[in-house]
C-alpha cells in the first residue's frame, strides 16, 4: 500500500502524464517508465527470470531503465544531439522520474530550440512498438 510522499509522488505524476496529448502508446510508455515497470535486464534479475544485468548494448553492468534511455552510448548520441549544452548535466543526471515530469511539463526546459520532444518520443514509442 502506497503511503505519505510515495502516494502524493506517484499522484504528481500521474496527473502530469495524463496530461499528455501524444500517443496513448508514448503515454503507458512513459508511465511504465516513471514506474521503473518496464522489463530491463536489472528488473529480469530482481525478478529470477535472468541472471545477468548486464547491457547487451555495452556491456555495462546494470542495465535498467534510465541506462537505457540517457546513459547507453545510443541513447547519449541521441541527447547530444537535442539538448541544450547548458542543460546537459542536469538532463542527464538527473532523477528518471522528476525528469519525464519535467519534460511534460516545460518541453522546452533541456532541449534545443529545433527539437521538440513529443514528436520525438511519439517516433520513439512508435519504434520500439510499444502499441
Ligand atoms: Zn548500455
Amino acid at each position: 500500500m502506497l503511503s505519505g510522499t510515495n502516494a502524493i509522488t506517484i499522484d504528481r505524476r500521474w496527473r502530469q502524464l495524463w496530461k499528455y496529448h501524444g500517443s496513448h502508446r508514448v503515454k503507458t510508455f512513459l508511465w511504465l517508465v516513471s514506474c521503473g515497470s518496464l522489463l530491463m535486464n536489472a528488473n529480469q534479475v530482481r525478478q529470477h527470470l535472468a541472471t545477468d544485468a548486464t547491457c547487451a548494448v555495452c556491456g555495462h553492468g546494470y542495465e535498467d531503465t534510465d541506462h537505457i534511455l540517457r546513459k547507453c552510448f545510443p541513447a547519449l548520441s541521441i541527447w547530444s544531439n537535442i539538448i541544450k549544452p547548458t542543460s546537459w548535466d542536469e538532463c542527464i543526471h538527473s532523477n528518471i522520474q522528476d525528469w519525464i515530469v519535467s519534460n511534460m511539463m516545460y518541453p522546452s526546459l533541456y532541449m534545443t530550440d529545433d527539437s521538440n520532444w513529443k514528436p520525438s518520443l511519439d517516433s520513439f514509442a512508435g519504434y520500439c512498438g510499444t502499441e
